[in-house]
């Protein structure tokens, strides 16, 4: 249901985001600067500002981060803030967003795992509110299928909220229950 709202302006995205933009080293003045210049081009709605500004975020981080880890981190960081805004601000299921987001921390955990010593697999973790991941509670897959990540039907997710389905890193046992080192 599409409420009447009141037009937001640069005032209200520097109330709300502002420690999200310091994390990435922009500060007020950046932030005020560029959007005088941003719009003169085009009709002036801040929250297209403000995902011109996620994606500028993300092609930065694309190209300027050295450390793998810190890269993955950066991007679940700005993944985080766009599925917040387009789910809480715009009231879209933003599951593509998540899905991305969801493919990113199956590398982060990749990557901060590497040097676990055991073998892996992951498992999906599904809220008890969404009818379409249900069947795929606790389900394991593997690392590969995890990094495909075709298995959790985002674009059916039921949730009117949007999915919260999860992929998280779940050690192999043998039959006697221990850990499988490598
Ligand atoms: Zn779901």
């Amino acid at each position: 249901m599409p409420r009447k709202k009141k037009k937001k302006t640069i005032d209200w995205l520097i109330q709300n985001y502002m420690p999200f933009f310091e994390k990435f080293g922009m500060n007020e003045g950046n932030i005020i600067r560029h959007h005088k210049s941003w719009k003169e081009n085009r009709p002036d709605y801040v929250e297209d500002y403000l995902w011109f500004i996620f994606n500028h975020l993300l092609h930065e981080n694309g190209h300027q981060s050295e450390d793998i880890i810190g890269f993955y981190e950066r991007n679940e960081i700005i993944y985080r803030e766009m599925i917040s805004f387009r789910r809480r601000i715009e009231g879209k299921k933003a599951n593509e967003i998540y899905k991305a987001y969801n493919r990113n921390s199956v590398e982060l955990a990749i990557e901060s795992n590497a040097d676990i010593g055991v073998e892996y697999d992951f498992t999906i973790i599904t809220p008890s509110d969404c009818e379409a991941c249900q069947h795929l509670t606790n389900k394991i897959i593997s690392k590969k299928e995890a990094l495909e990540n075709d298995t959790i039907p985002y674009e059916k997710c039921a949730r009117k909220q949007g999915c919260v389905c999860l992929l998280s890193i779940m050690p192999r046992r043998d039959e006697n229950g221990r850990l499988i080192f490598i």
